[in-house]
């Protein structure tokens, strides 16, 4: 037997949160044929990994990458962190299932989170939409249905809710996106239109997400209280998946600067829930902040109809007033320090803050959001700094450790890729957490750590034969140097790739090389 590939003299990580044992790896073709001593076997390609930890591929269970990936489609800020499946279509916002006309509308609204994809593509299913990524790009994909299509599909841009017929259509929207290969469905905490939706009516369409076999992706919801169980928040997400029996994963929960160090208040509700048989997974980024799109800033009356009504209010004087109080009364409070991360047509704006591109302009921060919301298209996207307290960011990190400790946890990057100043987490979320959170705090082993970035979320979402090293799964492997594996992109200067993950294996095919990507576009639909 001749392997095309071994990985030799490593220390290997099953996946399974079981130490490192030292082994070889040998892999025919796109699966893993052995693990052991290979030392005598024959091989096209040997890779002497000495010193490194040698690990099933990271997956990323919260990614926004499905727009980027088409424009480039080697995706390193993803594969170098050690990344080899994606799961995209979350916080209810993709582009598939949708009519060719309601994509190029839903793209125009989330250009700010996905770029602007080739118009003329096929979205009308989620087949066709797989299509677009199997054997194209370099890390294997999973899509979620999202909820925002089908209400765009259904309703349009519109505060209507969903009822009758068009429930029923979006259950076999659901049901035949999860037939077609999506892993389960997926709503957001403040996007539109998915945000008009009550909760009774994600009630039904997550019935069909459990028939189907698929998970529930929750984003809580913040705001609009009359419409969402429990006001919003997880105690929404864990009262539909009580009444519809679906399981559900909660995106990218953490604490914020208000919460530091109450972790409790978070993961109470999910264990009472839990004892009364809700099955409930998380996932989490390890960052004080986060990162959006700024035309969810504009209040729901604002969004009817859509980007023409949208851009048509923004230049009428009586709506942007409207605008203005909406922010200033309930949003900030003071004014949000937001830092812009995404300005196509205002590039030199990128990486600054809301005040200092006002101050350029001489004109006030809620102006200068409405004029760079009309001159860009609505595609404004946007991060929010970090704390300025140092004692404050390490309170969160260590927060977010004690989510990651929990055995129903998974990490995420969130990747939001566009611009010149995106979030750093789009270059070193896994990094930073196998690497310096680690080290600092020891709190977590390597391979427990190890295991909520592959085998969990792998069994969690369903994705067969991947997340573990065993002979017959495929061969996404990372090789990283436990000492060294450090994430280098900060919030000052966040386009800068993770260092001591010099392999990267996706299919059985060499996609990082020494550190270099080697052009390899192996990832496929998954599962
Ligand atoms: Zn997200």
């Amino acid at each position: 037997m001749t392997f095309d590939l071994i990985l030799t003299g490593g220390k290997l990580l099953d996946g399974t949160g079981t130490p490192a044992v030292s082994a070889d790896v040998g892999i025919i073709g796109e699966k893993i044929q052995a693990i052991g001593d290979l030392s005598r076997a024959q091989a096209r390609r040997i890779i002497p990994v000495q010193g490194l930890t040698v690990a099933p591929g990271l997956i990323d269970t919260h990614t926004h990458s499905e727009g980027a990936l088409l424009h480039d489609p080697q995706h390193a800020y993803g594969l170098r962190q050690g990344i080899t499946t994606e799961i995209v279509g979350l916080d209810g916002m993709s582009w598939a299932p949708l009519s060719g006309p309601n994509f190029r509308l839903y793209a125009r609204y989330l250009g700010g989170i996905l770029g602007d994809p080739p118009p003329e593509l096929d979205m009308s299913s989620i087949a066709a939409f797989r299509a677009h990524y199997h054997r194209k790009v370099a890390v294997n994909v999973a899509y979620l249905v999202p909820h925002g299509a089908l209400r765009l599909e259904l309703l349009g841009f519109r505060d209507l809710p969903v009822r009758g017929e068009k429930l029923q259509a979006a259950g076999r929207m659901v049901r035949q996106g999860i037939e077609q290969g999506a892993v389960g469905f997926s709503t957001g905490a403040a996007y539109y239109p998915g945000y008009w939706a009550d909760s009774r009516e994600l009630v039904e369409m997550c019935r069909v997400v459990r028939q189907a076999g698929g998970i529930y992706v929750n984003e809580p919801r913040v705001g609009t209280p009359g419409r969402a169980f429990g006001g919003g928040g997880i105690q929404e997400g864990l009262e539909i998946a009580r009444q519809s029996g679906a399981s559900v994963h909660f995106a990218h929960l953490r604490t914020t600067e208000q919460t530091a160090g109450r972790l409790q208040e978070l993961t109470a509700p999910i264990d009472r829930a839990k004892d009364q048989g809700v099955d409930c997974t998380m996932d989490i980024y390890p960052y004080p902040s986060g990162s959006s799109i700024a035309v969810s800033f504009l209040p729901g009356d604002m969004q009817e109809g859509g980007p023409d009504a949208i851009l048509e209010r923004l230049s009428h004087p009586g709506c942007r007033r409207a605008f203005r109080d909406h922010l200033e009364n309930r949003l900030f409070a003071p004014l949000e320090p937001i830092t812009f991360s995404y300005l196509p047509r205002n590039p030199h704006l990128e990486g600054k803050s809301l005040a200092e591109a006002a101050r350029r302009r001489e004109t006030s921060p809620t102006q200068t959001l409405c004029d760079l919301l009309l001159e860009e298209e609505l595609k404004v996207g946007y991060l929010n700094a970090p704390p300025s307290s140092r004692a404050l960011w390490q309170a969160i990190d260590r927060d977010c450790l004690e989510l990651l400790a929990r055995p129903d946890a998974m990490a995420c990057s969130d990747i939001t890729p566009l611009g010149s100043a995106p979030h750093p987490r789009c270059y070193g979320a896994f990094p930073r957490f196998l690497g310096p959170l680690r080290r600092r705090h020891r709190t977590l082993s390597l391979e427990t750590m190890v295991q909520r970035m592959t085998d969990g979320p792998a069994r969690r979402f369903g994705l067969t034969g991947r997340g573990r090293l065993r002979p017959g799964y495929f061969g996404d492997l990372v090789a990283f140097d436990p000492d060294a594996v450090t994430d280098t992109a900060t919030y000052e200067d966040p386009v800068q790739f993770p260092v001591g993950i010099p392999w990267v294996v996706v299919n059985g095919q060499v996609a990082v090389e020494e550190g270099r990507c080697t052009g390899a576009l192996a990832g496929q639909a998954v599962p």
